[in-house]
């Protein structure tokens, strides 16, 4: 848990980080003495929640909040405010309406402030856990489609406005039925996780696994031209090919089919569909031509 504690008064900034070191197990905290600073520390330090004091010099803590709120990366940081003086009912409500999740009074009382805290940490905890539900494919635990979709257009909207290439590599098992079938689906099961690992350990940080379908994963390569990313593809299909998959008493061995497909960042398209699309289709030559195979997508071919 992280959590940016904000206030001018240096001897608050000094009661709360106490108070939560005590009782928040593993909590990790940074200060801030105003508005400003809470921006770019909020930006950077990206806490789970932000106890701000409402009233600082400079920008004060309504202020903050309106631009926290504004802006993607802090949006959804919950925000607690510090009131030092009785707030009239119509103070109290645009602070809510801002979307402060709470008011406490100073003089902190501690028992009651630890209560409400734990409240809402509890709260992101949950909300995270939904979040990550909705992103992710419970499975593998790789990202799922939707969250793919977005994050193309994202590295499009990039590459488009930088001049870098993107590509992508679709893969499917091959005869995966036939696994199935032969072993059971919790075998099945056992090999999708392990192709996902497999595929995990070979990609940069930067790059996007996603389950595409049942037995089919796409990686996003934002910053790739198409020649690096067949070397990649070749480089995991070698790697599945090699690997041995235990299952009970026996030892599996599985092989996967490539497409792949890039731009180079002089022509990104609009629609950043066609890459899923052109992927797609070279993965297809790739299983009529024998699976176990690479092909890539030309412009040139339709
Ligand atoms: P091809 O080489 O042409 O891709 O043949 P295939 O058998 O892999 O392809 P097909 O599309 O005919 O069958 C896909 C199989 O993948 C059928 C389905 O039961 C299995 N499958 C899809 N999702 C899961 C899953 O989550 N777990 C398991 N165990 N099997 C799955
Ligand atoms: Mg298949
Ligand atoms: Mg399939």
């Amino acid at each position: 848990m992280k959590i940016l504690v904000v206030d001018d008064s240096a001897s608050v900034r000094g009661q709360v980080k106490e108070l939560l070191s005590k009782s928040v197990p593993g909590v990790e905290i940074q200060t801030a003495n105003n508005g400003i600073e809470t921006l770019s520390l909020a930006e950077k330090f990206l806490p789970d929640m932000i106890i701000m004091d409402v009233q600082m010099p400079g920008m004060n803590g309504y202020e903050a909040l309106r631009v926290l709120k504004s802006r993607e990366r802090t949006r959804e940081i919950p925000v607690i405010f510090l009131t030092g003086t009785y707030r009239e009912e119509e103070d109290l409500i645009t602070g809510l309406e801002l979307g402060a999740v709470d008011y406490v009074m100073k003089p902190i009382q501690e028992k009651i402030f630890m209560a409400r805290v734990k409240v809402m940490l509890r709260l992101k905890e949950a909300q995270e856990g939904i979040r990550r539900l909705s992103l992710h494919d419970p499975l593998t635990e790789c990202f799922n489609r939707r969250f793919l979709m977005k994050r193309l257009s994202e590295e499009f909207n990039r590459g488009a406005r930088n001049h870098h290439p993107v590509s992508g590599i679709m893969l499917d098992l091959d005869h995966f039925k036939q696994l199935n079938d032969a072993y059971g689906h919790d075998v099945g099961d056992q090999v999708l996780v392990k192709v996902a690992n497999i595929l995990k350990l070979s990609m940069r940080e930067y790059d996007v696994l996603a389950r595409y379908g049942g037995e089919e994963f796409f990686i996003l390569l934002p910053q790739t031209d198409l020649e690096n990313a067949i070397k990649m593809a070749e480089r995991i299909r070698s790697l599945i090919q090699s690997v041995r998959i235990e299952a009970g008493e026996r030892q599996l061995s599985v092989t996967a089919s490539f497409g792949v497909a890039g731009y180079s960042g002089e022509e990104t398209p609009d629609n950043p569909e066609h890459l899923l699309k052109q992927a797609d289709i070279a993965l297809y030559r790739a299983k009529e031509n024998g699976r176990n195979r690479v092909e890539v997508f030309r412009p040139e071919q339709g």
